[in-house]
C-alpha cells in the first residue's frame, strides 16, 4: 500500500521530532569554580559566606561556628569543598577565629594583602579563589605558623 504523500510527510515529521528529542545531549560539565560569576556564588552561598569568601570580609571574633570547636575531622572550603585543614593541627589561639598551625594540602594559596594599612599574607582557596583568612608567623611548633581562618570560609566534616 502506498501512503498518500501528506501522511508520509506527517509520519516523517513525527519520527523526526522523536529522534531529535532522544538524541538531545544534556550538557553537564562541571563549571570551573574560578570562572563562576559573582551572581552565581551569591545564589549558592549564605550571605555571610558570600561576604567573607567572595568579598574578603572578616567575621567578628568569637562569632563563628568553629573558633572553639574541638571535633575531630577535616575542614573544607565552604565554597567549593576541597579539603584545607585537619582538626589535628587546630590549636587554641585565643583570637576568636579557628586557628591551625598547618594546612593539609596545596589547596591553600598565599597572596600579599596591604589593606587596612597592614602588610599581611592573605590565604585563598586555590581551587575557587575564595578568601579564607590570613597567615601569621607567631604560631606554635612545628611550623611556627598561625593560619587564622574565618569559620564562614569553612565546612566541617567529621572523621569516620
Ligand atoms: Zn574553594
Amino acid at each position: 500500500m502506498k501512503l498518500p504523500p501528506i501522511l508520509f510527510t506527517l509520519a516523517f515529521s513525527i519520527l523526526g521530532t522523536a529522534c531529535a528529542q532522544t538524541s538531545e545531549v544534556q550538557s553537564d560539565i562541571k563549571k570551573d569554580p574560578k570562572k563562576m560569576k559573582d551572581s552565581e556564588w551569591k545564589a549558592i552561598l549564605s550571605e555571610q559566606q558570600y561576604e567573607v569568601l567572595r568579598k574578603k570580609g572578616t567575621e567578628r571574633a568569637f562569632s563563628g561556628e568553629y573558633w572553639d570547636s574541638k571535633e575531630d575531622g577535616i575542614y573544607k572550603c565552604g565554597a567549593c569543598g576541597v579539603a584545607l585543614f585537619d582538626s589535628k593541627t587546630k590549636f587554641k589561639s585565643g583570637t576568636g577565629w579557628p586557628s591551625f598551625y598547618d594546612k593539609i594540602a596545596d589547596h591553600v594559596e598565599r597572596e600579599m594583602d596591604e589593606s587596612l594599612g597592614m602588610l599581611r599574607t592573605e590565604l585563598l582557596c586555590q581551587n575557587c579563589g575564595g578568601h579564607l583568612g590570613h597567615v601569621f608567623d607567631d604560631g606554635p611548633s612545628p611550623t611556627g605558623l598561625r593560619y587564622c581562618i574565618n569559620s564562614a570560609s569553612l565546612d566541617f566534616e567529621k572523621r569516620k
